[in-house]
């Protein structure tokens, strides 16, 4: 792997894929950033602290950013678009509706760029009384061009919520998947956010549909840049939980030693017991 596809991670690296009841937590202060080069034209900006990713793609007619982190995070996102374009940013892509991907919207929108994401995405985000609204929604898929470039987006079935979407860089043989994938210290567990319409069931199907893109380098919703061979470990994995769910739950497994099992063998933490595990056990019920 090339030296500027690798990502500093924190020892102290948190648990990721946070639902919007404890974004507040961390997006309180501003996040310590950094830039990274995928290609010529596709940078990442991550945290350091808290791995979550923006994708910027440059052209001579704009940028079009994947995801924007939480409002707090909008300067230094800017700050550090600056140092490699003067151009504006012209689109922000939400890959779902947390406020960790889709908390710049505003801001951006404030600077003329329009917001896209899913038609379930948007909906949520009205629900849940959250700003910036998407100004353009997707109810399967969409093409954007830019500056001589493509750029396409797919809506994935059911996962971490019910309105992800994944975004393919064609003539870059780049995918920016949100958060249906998550590599890294402190990022892998598959957090489903029941109350957003994700489903553990359904979500193998969703990193299906990503794997029958046309890519070779993976830009996930937390954590290091990636390889399609990590994305094929995260599908076998994500095809693990699900038979090891329905096996416990056929079994009549207690609450207790299910959740001994996501802790021990797929990496669950206090975050995501308290906010998921209910739901996990009822989805396989
Ligand atoms: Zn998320």
């Amino acid at each position: 792997m090339n030296n500027n596809l690798i990502v500093r991670i924190g020892a102290t690296a948190l648990s990721l894929l946070l639902a919007p009841q404890t974004h507040a937590q961390f997006g309180a202060e501003p996040a310590e950033l950094e830039l990274i080069q995928v290609r010529d034209d596709i940078y990442v900006i991550s945290n350091v602290a808290v791995p979550g990713t923006v994708t910027a793609l440059i052209t001579d007619s704009g940028v079009l950013l994947v995801d924007d982190k939480f409002e707090i995070d909008h300067d230094n996102i800017m700050k550090l678009l600056r140092t490699v374009t003067s151009q504006p940013v012209k689109y922000v892509i939400n890959t779902h509706y947390h406020g960790d991907h889709s908390g710049g919207n505003a801001k951006l929108q404030a600077l003329n760029a329009v917001a896209v994401a899913t038609e379930q995405a948007r909906a949520t985000m009205i629900a849940s009384n959250q700003p910036g609204l998407p100004d353009f929604t997707l109810s399967d898929r969409a093409a954007l061009y830019i500056g001589g470039k493509a750029v396409e987006l797919y809506r994935v079935s059911a996962a971490h919520t019910n309105g992800d979407l994944v975004v393919l860089f064609p003539e870059h043989r780049v995918i920016a998947t949100g958060d249906i994938f998550a590599n890294g210290p402190g990022t892998s567990a598959q957090l489903v956010d029941y109350s957003g319409g994700g489903s553990a069931k359904e979500w193998p199907k969703a990193v299906e549909a990503a794997l029958a893109l046309d890519f070779d380098t993976v830009i996930p919703g937390h954590g290091l840049v990636s390889t399609r061979a990590d994305l094929e470990a995260y599908h076998e994995r994500t095809l693990r939980f699900s038979a090891v769910l329905s096996e416990l739950v056929r079994q009549g497994k207690s609450r207790a030693e299910i959740e001994a099992v996501v802790r021990a063998d797929f990496d669950w933490e206090d975050f995501h017991i308290q906010s998921a595990l209910d739901g996990l056990i009822n989805e396989f019920r």
